[in-house]
């Protein structure tokens, strides 16, 4: 039986910046069925609480299911060749 090897490669994860975060909001509340206006999905949290306060001052409604996405790339620590990195980041001589 052979044993394969695996290198450990201790890599971080950090959130992609090319990509922007999204944030939204839906509105859960309400007895027998949800209320379900949304807020659409921002970049900035700051905009999805603007909308909620809107939507209880108009509707009174207080009860909201939030989300938030990212992306996020796992790093090789510096000075380790995997070949994973893309093409323009490979240092040319
Ligand atoms: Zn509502």
């Amino acid at each position: 039986m052979t044993r394969r090897a695996f290198r450990y490669v201790p890599f971080s994860i950090v959130q992609d910046a090319t990509a922007e975060p999204e944030y939204e909001a839906r509105c859960v509340s309400g007895a027998d069925s949800e209320c379900g206006a949304e807020s659409g999905v921002r970049h900035d949290p700051a905009e999805v609480e603007e909308w909620q306060r809107k939507h209880t001052q108009e509707s009174r409604h207080v009860r909201y299911r939030r989300n938030f996405a990212d992306y996020a790339v796992m790093e090789a620590p510096a000075g380790l060749p995997l070949g994973l990195e893309p093409p323009d980041a490979r240092v040319h001589a």
